[in-house]
């Protein structure tokens, strides 16, 4: 079946019990078992699994074409997961541009517990090829970058990784489903924020980490998904699921409605730069034209003028909401370095765009009276 009639229907049936069209929202935290000891319906303990959960994972695993998908209660606590399923000691290739909460977990939290960590622009193959080592297990990738749009040649690196002996886990949570399927390129691992695009409407915390294949790796992930118990409630898996039946559709909106936005930046006169893969300008636009089928609502844009300049314009916006996260029906716009600390290395020129799904005219609107 295509992608928009999975994603209404490969998370759901109708309700047994009931006739409900709609799922009910399972709050039980334990499960009945059978005279024999037996558990008939295959629940026994909420952390463990909970049907909400096993709708969530079985609609992502089909989404992404895997073997296995795991949800948490936020996309950090997958990340955490898939990384601590590493050993002390092995070796990790990051980007240099890469999504600054897990930049700082790897900083402050995995390799004070062991992990070794190369940051490398996965832009450059060469750069790749030179930070690999004997230890190096995994790869982590994050195509677009966070915040500057830079594109790695998925097939590229992830044949290298695995000719080194490394898996590669993809952070796909600026390209969900269908929008990036990585799995055909090789990679072994994808990780969502259902946070952001998945959930689609900026009121839920969660992550998914979903396995090519249900191989010994993934039962790690698995192990410390139900023994930590950072598992996302029936509630928030509910909403995810609900987001997600309108993905497709809200896809297409917010590529469409970025496409636009970009080209109209790129041609002010105040606008130093504009990084959005979609433009044919951009160094990795045929890169991204084969591996990405749209482009995806995310951008960002440098202005003239430095950080006062910046902070002017978010301060000017009427309709963009000043806010961090993304993937939400409402566009946001943020001063990036600023949130991102003290050590970020994000031009302080610049502001990221999340594109919502308002009309693209009044986005560019409001964007050129800011501009002034
Ligand atoms: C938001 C985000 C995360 C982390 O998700 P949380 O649910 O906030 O923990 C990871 N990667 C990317 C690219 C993100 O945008």
């Amino acid at each position: 079946m295509k992608f928009e009639t999975l994603a209404i229907h490969a998370g759901a049936e109708v309700d047994p019990a009931t006739g409900a069209v709609t799922p009910p929202i399972h709050l039980s935290t334990t499960f009945e078992r059978a005279p024999d000891g037996s558990y008939p319906h295959g629940y026994v303990y909420t952390r463990s699994g909970n049907p909400n959960r096993a709708a969530l994972e079985r609609l992502l695993t089909v989404l992404e074409g895997g073997a296995a998908a795991a949800a948490f209660a936020s996309g950090s606590a997958a990340a955490g997961a898939i990384l601590r399923s590493l050993h002390p000691g092995d070796h990790v290739i990051a980007p240099d541009d890469m999504y600054h909460g897990i930049q700082k977990l790897l900083k402050q939290v995995l390799i004070p517990w062991g992990l070794a960590v190369n940051f490398v622009d996965l832009a450059d193959l060469a750069a790749f090829e030179a930070a690999l080592r004997e230890t190096t297990r995994l790869v982590w990738l994050e195509t677009p970058s966070n915040p500057l749009l830079k594109i790695t040649d998925i097939a590229a690196v992830t044949a290298l990784a695995h000719q080194a002996g490394a898996r590669v886990v993809c952070d796909n949570t600026w390209t969900p489903p269908p929008l990036q399927p990585v799995f055909r390129y090789g990679a072994d691992l994808v990780l969502h924020a259902t946070t952001k695009y998945l959930a689609g409407h900026s009121d839920v915390l969660g992550g998914v980490v979903v396995a090519r294949e249900d191989d010994t790796f993934f039962e790690r992930i698995r192990a410390i998904q139900h023994h930590e118990g950072a598992v996302p409630s029936p509630f928030d898996c509910w909403l995810a699921l609900r987001g997600i039946k309108t993905l497709p559709y809200r896809l297409r909106g917010h590529s469409e409605n970025a496409a636009k936005v970009a080209a109209s930046l790129a041609a002010h006169p105040r606008v130093k730069a504009v990084h959005y893969p979609g433009l044919a300008s951009h160094p990795g636009h045929e890169i991204a034209r084969r591996q990405m089928s749209q482009f995806g609502g995310m951008l960002s844009c440098q202005v003239h003028g430095g950080e006062a300049a910046a902070m002017a314009v978010a301060a000017k916006v009427r309709l963009f909401t000043r806010a961090t996260s993304l993937g939400g029906v409402e566009s946001l716009i943020e001063h990036r370095a600023s949130i991102e600390g003290p050590e970020s290395r994000t031009p302080r020129d610049l502001l990221r765009l999340s594109v919502g799904l308002e009309h693209p005219d009044d986005l560019i609107a409001d964007l050129a009276q800011a501009l002034g």
